[in-house]
Parts: C-alpha cells; sequence; structure tokens
C-alpha cells in the first residue's frame, strides 16, 4: 500500500477550513481584550460571560471542522484499503465524533493557557498593537490550523487501516498485519525507530499507530500476517521515545 491518497487536498481543505474558524476567533478576543489588553489580566475580566460563551462556541465549531475532516480522511482511507462502506459510514462518524470533540476541548484548554501567559508577558512589557496583534496570531493562526490539520488526518488515516485490518483478521480474509512507516513530514526519533516494525512493537509506544507527535505524517503499511519484520533494537526504542517525553 501507499501514503493516504489525496492526503494533500485532504489536508489543505481542512486547514483553509480551521483558519478561517480560528481567525474568526482571533478577532473575537481581540475584539474582547478591546483597546487595552493589559487590563484583561485580571482573572476574573478572562472568565466574563462573554469570554466563556466564546470558549464554547469556539469549541463547538473547531469539533465541527475536525469531525469533517476526520470523515473524509477516515472514508478515503478505508476506500483505499478496500474495506467495504456505505455513504456517511457509522464506523466513520462515530470515531470522528469521538476523536472531535477531545481535539476540540484540547484546542481550547491550549489556547485558553497559551494566551494567559501571553497577557502575562504583556504586563511589564508593555508590547505595541503591532505585537499584540503577533503574539495573537501565533496562538490562533494558520500555523496551528495545518498542525492539526495534518495531525489529524494521520489519526483518521491509522484507524482506517487499523479497521481494515481488524476486518481481515476475522472475516474470510488472509489476515494481514500493519508495518509502521516514514511519512514524508518531518520525523522525530520515536518514528525512525518504529520504521518497520510490526504491531507487536510500535503499539507499546503508540497504542492507536500514528500520529507519534504533533504534525506527525506516518502511516501503517498492511502486509501479509506471515511477513517477517526485522528484530528492533528495544533499547534504542526506549530511548527514542524518552527523547520525546513518553
Ligand atoms: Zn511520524
Amino acid at each position: 500500500m501507499s501514503q493516504l491518497i489525496g492526503r494533500s487536498d485532504i489536508e489543505a481543505a481542512a486547514t483553509a477550513r480551521l483558519s478561517r474558524t480560528i481567525e474568526r476567533y482571533r478577532q473575537e478576543i481581540a475584539r474582547l481584550l478591546g483597546a487595552d489588553p493589559l487590563a484583561k489580566t485580571i482573572p476574573e475580566a478572562r472568565t466574563d460571560a462573554a469570554w466563556g460563551r466564546m470558549w464554547v462556541e469556539m469549541e463547538r465549531d473547531v469539533a465541527d471542522d475536525v469531525g469533517v475532516l476526520l470523515v473524509l480522511a477516515w472514508m478515503a482511507s478505508a476506500e483505499q484499503h478496500g474495506l467495504e462502506i456505505i455513504p456517511h459510514d457509522p464506523r466513520a462518524v462515530v470515531f470522528a465524533t469521538g476523536r472531535a470533540a477531545d481535539v476540540a476541548r484540547q484546542f481550547v484548554a491550549n489556547t485558553q493557557q497559551r494566551l494567559g501567559s501571553t497577557i502575562d508577558g504583556w504586563i511589564n512589557a508593555e508590547p505595541s498593537k503591532a505585537q499584540v496583534a503577533a503574539d495573537l496570531e501565533s496562538i490562533l493562526g494558520p500555523v496551528r490550523a495545518e498542525a492539526v490539520a495534518v495531525t489529524e488526518t494521520t489519526v483518521a488515516n491509522s484507524a482506517a487501516i487499523l479497521a481494515t485490518v481488524a476486518m481481515m483478521t476475522t472475516g474470510t480474509g488472509t489476515g494481514g498485519k500493519s508495518i509502521w512507516q516514514l511519512g514524508e513530514a518531518e520525523h522525530c526519533p520515536l518514528c525512525v525507530a518504529l520504521h518497520g516494525t510490526d504491531e507487536t512493537i510500535w503499539r507499546i509506544f503508540a497504542p492507536n499507530g500514528p500520529p507519534a507527535h504533533v504534525r506527525c505524517a506516518c502511516w501503517l503499511n498492511i502486509v501479509p500476517v506471515d511477513a517477517t519484520t526485522p528484530r528492533p533494537n528495544m533499547d534504542a526504542l526506549r530511548q527514542a521515545a524518552a527523547s520525546i517525553g513518553l
């Protein structure tokens, strides 16, 4: 098999969609901060009703965008790998709904945490308007949208491939297993060490398969169940995992 076909198109569409959502909330945060962002360093000012509503809406909209991406990527991957699917396949919808909710919750929590420390940093720095705008863009900008799009495409691809492998094992098929393959994107030391290993090894370090980290574009290659795989160096694997904080 190969990397998810059409992957870059799926990522680009999701990045564009998420970027629009994120941009809208960046403007909303700038508006809530008002003309004097430092006045909002008082914690209560960041937890009042308008802010509370904004965070709830951000979580809902990010979950919608990520959910669309996950369904599209899961369906594309399932089709590529020969898994029998139906329109709006319930397996895709159930997977995407649960995962998108988790991603959106984490996205909002990270945004709150980063915004909080950024505002704290403004207290003594007296930032210019341009600096405030640049800081907000680094928290909620296209770079972050793209990171989510790439990472979650990998999540959906792995989920569909593992559903395919499970079907091969339980159905009339001859059985199969999945081997970790390095993607074209940047690699962490763990991805490099996991390259070529089968499920008995990679599951120890990444129970759901790739991604092993943000922007990981590794993928799982389905091979016959009796295909031989090289014996991994477990010490090297543990060191690699430790190097990325696992
Ligand atoms: Zn990777």
